[in-house]
């Protein structure tokens, strides 16, 4: 454990300056109450300051020992001091109800109740807010996902509920990136299962759609920059000039310098382009290679491999969304990872039946 601070910006304030509970409309008790309850929060976050990027299971049980504790930390997340309404993001005329439950807050501007979950991912859970965090920090800290199975036992939940709130997770990352410029390695893979796995029927069906790659596993086009080390991926459903260049132009400026290797759906790139022979045993020609792409390939394919064993196609691209969202955020403090997680649930909505229609 490292002696990073933890990564509040205003956390040092905290403790001691309630500002934001002196507005009118806080009910005098509630305020006591809240007072109270933040102070020890936060108290007991300043124990731990020294909390860092291995903030431990245990740890994080003690940050979050309850329900509150858990809607605390996410309203702070997003609202920071002052609750703010996510229909109309009027913060003016938010009343707190005595009755906290279901939703504690109403807003006098669009004249609704609201909590922490409205319009974000999570609005239509009933899963506890602590077992959403619990969830956040599973995910975030396994560098090979977890599955639902194991989602499941871990937080006393059913399977499906465990397959919903990861795909909700995953949603979380679907997120526009910034264009890359300078270097920037692409190439293609194929997720799937060994053809020698699969069974008769399905080899039959995939023999007539091989192409380049293997029969019966699904395409996904990648790029890493080398300069700010992020990823960026995509289930594709082909790997055709119009596709990959499509791909490319999406997410790159147009002074880019492109490594690819020699595949004929790279060529006559409107960007700065090279190209490494892999069908020549060439590998690495200078800077000219695509190691940094094929090592972020690697490790989805461990994953895959070792905690997924199936990616249907339907949803293959939340899977590389999450691999791609999990890589870029590497490095970072866990609860910032967290923090980022939460803050990318708002404004979206993601409904079982889409899932499974
Ligand atoms: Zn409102």
């Amino acid at each position: 454990m490292n002696n990073r601070k933890i990564p509040f910006n205003n956390l040092p304030l905290l403790p001691i300056n309630f500002n934001f509970l002196n507005q009118k409309i806080v009910d005098q008790l509630i305020r006591r109450e809240l007072h109270t309850y933040l102070h020890g929060f936060f108290v007991n976050l300043l124990k731990i300051n020294s909390m860092s990027q291995s903030l431990s299971l245990l740890q994080l049980f003690e940050l979050f020992p309850d329900e509150r504790s858990a809607e605390k930390w996410l309203e702070y997340q997003l609202w920071g001091k002052t609750v703010q309404c996510p229909r109309c993001s009027c913060s003016k005329s938010i009343s707190i109800r005595k009755n906290r439950k279901p939703m504690p807050y109403w807003c006098g501007a669009c004249k609704k109740y609201f909590n922490i979950r409205t319009n974000t991912l999570m609005e239509y859970s009933r899963i506890p807010l602590r077992k959403w965090i619990i969830a956040m920090y599973l995910f975030q800290t396994k560098p090979k996902g977890i599955s639902s199975i194991q989602m499941q036992k871990d937080l006393g939940i059913t399977q499906k509920s465990a397959w919903f709130l990861l795909q909700r997770l995953r949603e979380a990352f679907d997120k526009k990136t910034v264009l890359f410029s300078g270097e920037v390695e692409v190439d293609e893979t194929f997720m799937g299962g060994l053809r020698k796995n699969m069974s008769l029927k399905k080899r039959r069906a995939t023999q007539s759609t091989a192409g380049r790659g293997v029969a019966g596993k699904f395409p996904i086009i990648g790029m890493k920059c080398r300069k700010t080390k992020k990823v960026v991926a995509k289930a594709i459903d082909t790997t055709d000039r119009e596709t990959l260049h499509e791909f490319i132009y999406d997410h790159t400026t147009e002074d880019a310098i492109v490594y690819t290797d020699e595949h004929r759906g790279y060529r006559h790139l409107n960007r700065e382009h090279h190209c490494i022979l892999h069908s020549q045993y060439q590998y690495v020609n200078g800077e000219v290679h695509t190691n940094g792409i094929e090592s972020f390939w690697s490790g989805i394919k461990r994953a895959y491999k070792g905690t997924y064993h199936y990616m249907s196609q339907k949803h293959l691209n939340r899977y590389v969304k999450e691999f791609t969202g999990r890589f870029n955020l590497k490095g970072w403090d866990v609860l910032d990872q967290m923090k980022w997680l939460f803050q990318n649930m708002v404004g979206k909505q993601l409904m079982y039946r889409e899932l499974i229609t």
